[in-house]
């Protein structure tokens, strides 16, 4: 018998949030034991032996994933969250949504100039939310070594507008 892949465990739920729109939905993939595991032992292990000072998820799958990153490379994480959740003095960044606009917010303090870092979330697709979320870590002198996601949805061109802007990017599966 074939062992589950990472993709086997993602559930598909259409017209979530809006209609015509196919909702990759990762809550089965978390809720298996033999599924978790695999993704956090996948997701981490090109970054085992590199320099990594710290984890920054964003919000909020990132956070689930981001953790269990951070706790395995025995680095700190950060959360990169939306506007008005962090109760420290932050910065924030506005980026553009298929309507309107949101913002992410970083605290001040949470990373130190030149340090290194690893970006995770669940799921790209335009690549806004991750870019929102590297300018922030820029903004205070963190130094981007890779963006790792569990999904890649390639038509929607996030990979690519991260790698032209000289980003690594790492996907488990699209
Ligand atoms: P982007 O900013 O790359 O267009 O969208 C990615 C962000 O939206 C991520 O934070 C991700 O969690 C969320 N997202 C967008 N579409 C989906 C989806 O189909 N499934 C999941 N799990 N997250 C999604």
């Amino acid at each position: 018998m074939q062992h589950k892949t990472v993709k086997d465990y993602i559930r598909t739920i259409p017209d979530f949030p809006h209609e015509g729109i196919m909702f990759r939905d990762v809550t089965t993939l978390f809720a298996d034991p033999r599924g978790m595991r695999l993704t956090i032992d996948q997701m981490l292990a090109p970054y085992v032996g590199m320099q990594i000072d710290k984890v920054v998820g964003l919000e909020a799958r990132g956070f689930i994933l981001g953790g269990a990153v951070a706790h395995q490379l025995s680095v700190g994480f950060v959360p990169v969250r939306k506007a008005g959740k962090l109760p420290g003095s932050v910065i924030s960044q506005d980026y553009e949504l298929e309507y309107g606009t949101a913002t992410v917010e970083l605290h001040q303090d949470a990373i130190k100039a030149g340090e290194k870092i690893l970006v995770v979330d669940d799921l790209l697709a335009t690549g806004g939310t991750a870019e929102a979320g590297i300018k922030l870590i820029e903004r205070l002198g963190g130094d981007i070594v890779s963006c790792a996601f569990i999904v890649d949805l390639p038509e929607l061109g996030g990979r690519k507008r991260l790698e032209a802007m000289g980003y690594d990017v790492k996907t488990l599966c699209d």
